[in-house]
């Protein structure tokens, strides 16, 4: 496997609760790293050799400050180049953006990418984004923007409300998207999804870590986890074509996925996501360690 990016997720926990959101974010979300955690992934990290990349991200990375600038710090000091994705929520002022990105232009981030779109504001450009990206490069920080596509033809930003269903645009019907926005979408026949289209799940250029220790190739399948087992020896032995899960999406995506395991299934569905989620929905009493943890499937959610 030819690593080079480990995208942290520091937490599940999220102040949004977007329909688009692959890992079911969350203000009453639960998950999140402990220092000591983190500092053993990032050292774990660097005796792999050939990861250059740490990305932080969530949930909401930002909502647990004092550790998203301490890990920003290590993973700096250990050479690898440092990344931030966040909602930008905090950027409440281009003074207080400032006063949030400073520290951690000083501990030696590299760049963020800010969420923007109709799921987290009532316009494309949300106020706080335009903020981040015009405070941003003046701390010497590489900027970029993360958009999913307002639905072709449709309704004003005045009249979205959460929760209506969104067509086209680059959403990808997985997580709270397989459950939330497809009601009411075109469907094709479950044949019609034989490869995986995002995701190399044979060679992964990068891979999701969660508060659990899991690590990810697609949000919701695991390789293994690093609290158990160190992230060197996981990827040394992960044979993606003898993964339960990895295999058969490999050989034949997520049609073969449904082939190999499910004797019943819905006929159609809105896109290879939907199909892939849910047949893994249906396979996790079967999987649990592979297809985990809860937060990835809806649960884990306390105190609402
Ligand atoms: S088809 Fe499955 S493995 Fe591939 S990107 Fe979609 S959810 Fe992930």
């Amino acid at each position: 496997m030819n690593l080079t990016g480990l995208h942290i997720l520091l937490t599940y926990t999220c102040n949004y609760e977007c329909d688009h959101c692959f890992v079911w974010g969350s203000p009453w979300q639960t998950g999140v790293f402990t220092m000591a955690q983190l500092k053993d992934v990032l050292y774990q990290a660097r005796e792999v050799g050939t990861i250059t990349e740490i990305y932080f991200e969530g949930g909401e990375a930002f909502l647990y400050y004092p550790l998203l600038l301490e890990g920003v710090r290590l993973a700096s000091a250990l050479g690898f180049s440092v990344g931030i994705v966040s909602n930008g929520y905090w950027a409440t002022s281009e003074e207080d953006a400032c006063q949030w990105l400073k520290p951690l232009a000083q501990a030696g981030l590299k760049s963020i990418d800010v969420s923007s779109d109709l799921f987290h504001g009532k316009a494309l450009e949300t106020p706080e984004s335009q903020r981040v990206l015009a405070v941003a490069p003046m701390l010497g920080l590489a900027t970029g923007t993360i958009t999913v596509d307002a639905p072709a033809g449709a309704r004003d930003p005045d009249e979205w409300e959460p929760g209506l269903p969104l067509s086209g645009g680059g959403v990808m019907y997985r997580g709270r998207a397989a459950v939330e926005l497809v009601e009411g979408q075109p469907r094709q026949h479950w044949m019609s999804f034989p490869q995986c289209p995002y995701e190399n799940l044979e060679n992964p250029g990068r891979i999701h870590l969660d508060p659990f220790g899991n690590l990810h190739l697609c949000q919701g399948i695991v390789i293994g986890n690093m609290f158990n087992q160190p992230l060197k020896q996981i990827l040394a032995h992960f044979e993606p074509h003898q993964h339960p899960i990895a295999g058969p999406l490999i050989s034949s995506g997520p049609t073969g996925l449904a082939m190999r395991y499910l004797d019943q299934h819905e006929q159609e569905f809105v896109d290879a996501c939907h199909l892939c989620y849910t047949a893994r929905v249906h396979l996790r009493n079967r999987f649990p360690d592979l297809l985990a943890p809860d937060q990835m499937y809806g649960g884990g959610i306390q105190g609402r």
